[in-house]
């Protein structure tokens, strides 16, 4: 038997997860036939996974999406297989070295770091939102107590500012809206009985930029029918904490806000602290080769899957389409590997190509209703509520966590 490889993957939520399945099930087995033995590294600074997509409701009430549905532990996923195959690594990559091929990772549970030299790297690390509510944080317990402490607050406020007009602002938006106000009734644009003062503000003249203007005027209308306004052309420049437990916002309007509660929901930034200067673009996203998904300015075999990409447009749906190209290629580069005296052999035939869907795709609930498009195709709001808003599809942890979709290279 040869050498054991390493194959990391940094990022144990839909992308790495995906290729680390696909590895474990598919090409490692294929690898070990002509003789090769890999070991799988799934680095994550989470114990667990989290399914962000249903934060928009369990941050409004526990009653509603309790967050402990949200959350999944990433090593049961992997309890299938042979031990002797996988390691689950519960830290942060903190250093890459690039031209040695190593990773440096701070290990959660000491003050020690490991250096992980690899053979395969995938780079699935992405992004993160400005509250640990709507995104992981580091360790899963940060976003629990972002969450309950959002549902303490919100149970008894009276105003409550969301910024951000994109799905997540929206969503939010909504989710409180609905909680706090109730829902219009037939023919009325208005709740009845509103208790607080809900805004969404964004600094865009429109909501949802991935959607049609029609529908993002649609989606105005059904904030309103949960009591939310909405202000456009306004950006929060600074908040100042209050002593009474309060927030005051600084507006580029030149206005001051104060509210029970603000959450802010834009401005996702890459995690991508580890990953040297020159491999990243201006924006800190990783530059990567958008056809082939290798980062060709990183060596042989390292790849770039999920947000953290430079090419990555966000979201699930785009996300998995990019996984059949990624576990394509990184089969085809080990297999030529394998198969020759060359450790960087490059492999013959063409490589499986990414071509992006830039089509209108999106779906956003609103309280009990909802806005959306398939390819630009319109979505009826009660689909929208029974494809999304009924339960957040919380039933695609166990599909995510498992690797149940994880495809065929
Ligand atoms: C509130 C919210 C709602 C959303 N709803 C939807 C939706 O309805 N539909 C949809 O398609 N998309 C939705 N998205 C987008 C979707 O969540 C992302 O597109 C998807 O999660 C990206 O997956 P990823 O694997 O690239 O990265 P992420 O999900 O961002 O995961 C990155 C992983 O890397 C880990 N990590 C980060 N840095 C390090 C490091 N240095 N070392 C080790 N590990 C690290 C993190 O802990 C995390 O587990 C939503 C996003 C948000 C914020």
């Amino acid at each position: 038997m040869s050498e054991t490889h390493n194959f990391v993957v940094l990022g144990a939520s839909g992308a790495g997860l995906n290729i680390a399945h696909s590895f474990l099930r598919h090409i490692g087995p294929e690898l070990k036939e002509l003789g090769k033995v890999y070991h799988v590294y799934i680095v994550d600074s989470s114990s667990h996974f989290f399914w962000n997509t249903g934060s928009p409701r369990s941050l409004v009430s526990a009653t509603l999406l309790p967050a402990d549905k949200l959350f999944a532990p990433i090593a049961d996923g992997f309890k299938s297989y042979d031990a002797s195959l996988y390691t689950v690594i519960h830290g942060t990559a903190e250093f890459w070295d690039v031209g040695g091929r190593t990773i440096t990772i701070k290990l959660a549970d000491s003050e020690n770091t490991q250096t992980l030299p690899y053979y395969t790297l995938v780079l699935a690390t992405g992004t993160r939102t400005p509250s640990p509510a709507t995104s992981l944080h580091g360790n899963y317990t940060i976003s629990k107590a972002a969450i309950a402490d959002l549902n303490t607050k919100l149970a008894s406020a009276t105003s409550v500012i969301v910024s951000g007009g994109g799905p997540t602002g929206v969503e939010t938006a909504g989710e409180v809206g609905q909680f706090l106000n109730g829902s219009a009734g037939w023919f009325s644009y208005r709740p009845s009985n509103p208790k607080a003062k809900v805004t969404l503000i964004t600094d865009a003249d429109r909501l949802l930029p991935v959607l049609s203007k029609p529908r993002a005027l649609k989606a105005e209308t059904f904030l309103n029918m949960v009591g939310v306004d909405v202000v456009y052309n306004v950006k929060v420049l600074s908040s100042v904490n209050e002593a009474d437990g309060k927030i005051t916002l600084n507006l580029s309007n030149g206005e001051q806000w104060t509210a029970d509660v603000h959450i802010p929901a834009w401005g996702t930034t890459p995690n991508s602290d580890y990953v040297p200067a020159d491999l990243k673009n201006d924006r800190g996203y990783i530059k990567t080769n958008g056809t082939t998904l290798r980062a060709d300015a990183a060596g042989s075999r390292v790849y770039v899957a999920g947000d953290v990409g430079d090419y990555s447009r966000g979201g699930f749906h785009n996300l998995y389409a990019t996984i059949p190209t990624l576990v394509t290629n990184i089969k085809r580069d080990l297999h030529a590997a394998a198969t020759s005296s060359e450790p960087d052999a490059k492999p013959e035939g063409p490589d499986r190509l990414f071509t992006p869907n830039n089509s209108e795709t999106q779906a956003v609930p609103i309280g009990p209703r909802g806005v959306g498009a398939v390819n630009g195709w319109g979505l009826p709001s009660f689909l929208i509520w029974l494809f999304k808003g009924r339960n957040y599809m919380i039933g695609n942890i166990p599909v995510t966590v498992n690797g149940y979709n994880a495809p065929t290279p």
